[in-house]
């Protein structure tokens, strides 16, 4: 996996949208915006490596599966993604046993708790695990430190999706801290591991890890944290965006961990006014001077489209690139088998906002 930093570039772009051929709904019932001088737009933003597997998979089991497909948890933490399941005949469930023997199920890109997973095969015609390899990675790691007589600290937030299958791994070696003074409380004899959540802010992560290395003489925690390198270089781009703009619009859901993340930063960093978005309908009337945009993992393209839209720069658009994103995931086994070599090839072309696109369209 690549995580190079280069030179940050700014690049003109062009965002084009057209609202009067109503392809915007969300962005047609903002109000239009008039002092907004330029819009500088974070890169790395939207859609990651692990968001683009999980839609284009459950894309997949629209299209060779029978209706309806069934989802367990919300396939990403974006709204708008999951209307577009939604209206596309995916019947979302947040308890396995609410699917149908025999029926297709995709389980979400956050991890699901291993009795969720045996109970999903048991029950499905076909199971389909969107987790992200990422996720999976640290459930990997629970269980093998549990299995080891660490005890695991784990640092996330409680009621996440990702928090709740990670510590089902391994519940009774896991325990959860959320802030630095959840350390204080916890009474360890046996060797400590220290695991995280994949979506938190650097600085949140930072602090607790600093709590426990004071609290703990001897404690394990991987070469590289579990933080993973979507959620940090988009924190990354939106720390140096904040310095050079009057006001930053995050975009996405309250339920998406590395969305409250990006707005934690921007506040932490920037003294600037912070604005988090669910879409361009819910901008401000007031924003002037520079603004820039970024938006959560799980957000697509067209939504920063029509949030560009409605600001309207008078001068145009630039894009702050601090890194190049390259990772690919492949789509999981269960459905790699099922998949043509040719269907294969297609799909790794293919964005995740096509595979979107095409079931709007359907
Ligand atoms: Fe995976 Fe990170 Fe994307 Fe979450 S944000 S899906 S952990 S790559």
């Amino acid at each position: 996996m690549t995580e190079t930093m280069t030179e940050t570039m700014i690049e003109a772009t062009e965002v084009e949208i057209d609202l009067r051929a109503g392809a915007a709904p969300a962005a047609a019932d903002a109000v239009a915006q008039a002092g907004v001088r330029k819009v500088v737009l974070a890169e790395p933003r939207g859609f990651c490596a692990g968001v683009e597997m999980a839609i284009k998979s459950l894309a997949w089991m629209v299209e060779l599966f029978e209706p309806p497909v069934y989802c367990y948890h919300d396939i990403v933490h974006n709204i708008s993604v999951v209307d577009e399941f939604r209206k596309a005949g995916v019947i979302f469930v947040n308890d396995i046993s609410e699917v149908p023997e025999g029926a297709p199920v995709m389980l979400s890109a956050h991890g699901s708790a291993p009795e969720v997973v045996e109970e999903a095969n048991k029950r499905a015609a076909v199971m389909v695990n969107a987790a992200c390899p990422l996720v999976t990675k640290v459930h990997h790691e629970v269980k093998k430190r549990a299995g080891q007589g660490y005890d695991v600290i784990y640092v996330g937030h409680s009621g996440h999706d990702e928090a709740i299958g990670t510590m089902a791994v391994a519940p009774e070696a896991v325990h959860l801290v959320e802030k630095p003074e959840d350390v204080a409380a916890l009474q360890d004899e046996r060797p400590v591991a220290f695991l995280a959540q994949t979506t938190l802010s650097m600085d949140e992560w930072a602090e607790v890890r600093d709590e426990v290395q004071k609290r703990f003489t001897d404690v394990w925690m991987p070469g590289r944290s579990d933080l993973c390198f979507a959620t940090t270089n988009r924190q990354t781009a939106l720390k140096e965006l904040v310095q050079q703009v009057d006001a930053v619009i995050v975009i996405g859901s309250k339920s998406s961990s590395n969305t409250n993340a990006l707005e934690r930063v921007a506040r932490e960093s920037g003294g600037v006014r912070v604005i988090r978005i669910e879409t361009a309908a819910d901008l401000p009337d007031d924003l002037d001077g520079i603004v820039g945009v970024t938006a959560g993992a799980s957000v697509p393209a067209r939504l920063v489209e029509e949030v560009v839209a409605v600001l309207q720069p008078v001068d145009g658009t630039e894009t702050l690139r601090t890194t190049e994103e390259e990772e690919y995931f492949p789509l999981p086994r269960g459905l790699r088998e099922r998949l043509t070599p040719e269907a294969l090839a297609a799909d790794r072309r293919t964005p995740a906002s096509a595979a979107l696109e095409r079931l709007r369209t359907k």
